[in-house]
């Protein structure tokens, strides 16, 4: 009997022994390849990685961890310095926290430090979008909107204004083009603004291709620009959350950069450290620095493991393997090939309304009537079926319900470790259909 308070006690888990490249192999000996990367964590080295197992060793051995408020160190040093000299435009000072919750969290304490700080200080609401995740805790919960999970807490979330995702499967009308409806969510944007009065507004936050919440959607071309223009017009600071989607996995080291825009704060986690220590940052533009150092003097968040040496340590080796010559190539052309595969294999499914995605982070989404798109009754449990019958084939996938904009769905994530080579995308893709028509049957 477990005296762990697991997030799902019902789920009978397997004990987890070893990793292994792709594959993690459970207290049977039974090998499981995964495709969800521990959540997108497990980035660019997959399971137990000689260089970053050495990295860790040698900086535990040496000095594990020192309060940042005392000391620097040079893992800390190193990984900003790698962190800043190819982050988007203006984004030039790195803060560190231990998780993508605590990233979010600090970029919102600091926009508001920023407005203090230059004399803004009605600037507080902020604006998010529904069907967005951006973490487990209070202001994480009140900025997304993953409705399930915020329900126990409605009462006691931040007061934070939701837009529309941009989510073109379910929320183009047939007369538009992609551009058009682009624009036309994203200025739901400025209509917001305008209501709740423009110069009250501190900050937009939007995840640049959404994660797990309603399955990983990205923008239609031209919307984040438009959003980025409303933010400038209204003075109004631009987070972009890509602590599922930044660092390598949508095939750019940020998945902003292929929307052309840079925002005042980027938050990263999942890929900085790829699950071997838990580490998050968030971008900062140097105008909120200079505003904050030249003000007040200092920020007032922060956290005791910011920066925490052993973290860096093992980010360090980490980061440097996603800049490796042609690494980024590669998860472009793998990228490439799971989207082309789950096409082949699911574009004509009966039951598989939705394939999406960017680079090594797609998503099936299942409906029950692919005319209507309507979802199977979330009574099903389709989801988990799939969850379980792909286990069961030795697939780690993520399956769950999701909720875009209102539709309860069923949606199937797929994103492996950016080592993934053409073998193990095919897998991943046979298994799935194998484990997605067992559930349908089984389900039935
Ligand atoms: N933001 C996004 C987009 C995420 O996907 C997540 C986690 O999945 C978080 C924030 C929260 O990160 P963490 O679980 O490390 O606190």
């Amino acid at each position: 009997m477990t005296s762990v308070f697991h997030r799902i006690p019902k789920r009978q888990l397997p004990v987890a022994i070893r990793g292994d490249g792709m594959y993690i192999i459970d207290q049977d000996g039974k090998r499981y390849l995964d495709g969800y990367a521990g959540g997108a964590c497990v980035s660019c080295l997959g399971h137990s990685q000689p260089d970053v197992i050495t990295a860790v060793q040698d900086q535990i051995a040496k000095m594990a961890y020192f309060h940042g408020a005392i000391f620097t160190s040079e893992p800390l040093e190193e990984l900003a310095s790698i962190l800043t000299t190819d982050a988007p435009q203006g984004l030039t000072r790195v803060f560190f926290t231990n998780s993508g919750s605590e990233a979010v969290e600090t970029a919102l304490m600091m926009a508001r430090q920023y407005f203090v700080e230059i004399g803004q200080s009605q600037r507080k609401q902020v604006i998010g979008r529904r069907s967005s995740y951006h973490g487990a805790g209070i202001t994480g919960l009140g900025v997304g909107h993953q409705v399930a999970r915020r329900r126990p807490f409605e009462d006691i979330l931040p007061n934070v204004f939701h837009i529309s995702p941009c989510y073109e499967y379910r929320g183009r009308l047939e007369s538009e083009t992609l551009e058009q409806y682009g624009l036309r969510v994203a200025d739901e944007l400025e209509q917001a603004i305008l209501g709740l009065g423009p110069d009250t507004v501190m900050a937009f936050v939007a995840e640049t291709v959404t994660g797990t919440t309603s399955g990983a959607t990205p923008p239609v071309p031209g919307y984040f620009k438009r959003i980025r223009e409303i933010c400038d017009k209204y003075g109004v600071l631009l987070v972009l959350d890509e602590v599922f989607c930044g660092l390598g996995r949508t095939g750019t080291l940020h998945a902003c950069e292929q929307d052309g825009v840079a925002p005042d704060f980027l938050t990263i986690a999942k890929g900085i450290a790829g699950g071997y220590q838990p580490i998050g940052a968030t971008l900062v533009h140097q105008k909120v620095y200079d505003a904050i150092v030249l003000g007040s003097g200092s920020y007032k968040g922060g956290y005791t493991y910011s920066g925490h040496a052993t973290a860096c340590a093992a980010a360090v080796a980490v980061q440097k393997c996603l800049r490796a010559p042609g690494f980024l190539d590669n998860v472009q052309t793998m990228g490439a090939l799971l989207a082309s595969r789950l096409k082949e294999q699911f574009g004509q499914h009966p039951h598989i309304g939705d394939i999406r995605g960017r680079g090594m982070l797609m998503t099936l989404e299942l409906v029950e009537n692919r005319q209507t798109k309507a979802p199977f009754p979330a009574s099903r449990g389709l989801s988990s079926s799939i969850y379980q019958s792909a286990l069961s084939k030795g697939l780690i996938t993520h399956a769950l319900p999701g909720t875009v904009d209102g539709h309860v769905g069923d949606h199937v994530v797929i994103c492996p470790p950016l080592i993934a080579n053409s073998d193990h995308i095919e897998t991943i893709v046979e298994l799935l259909g194998e484990a997605i028509d067992a559930a349908l049957v089984e389900n039935r």
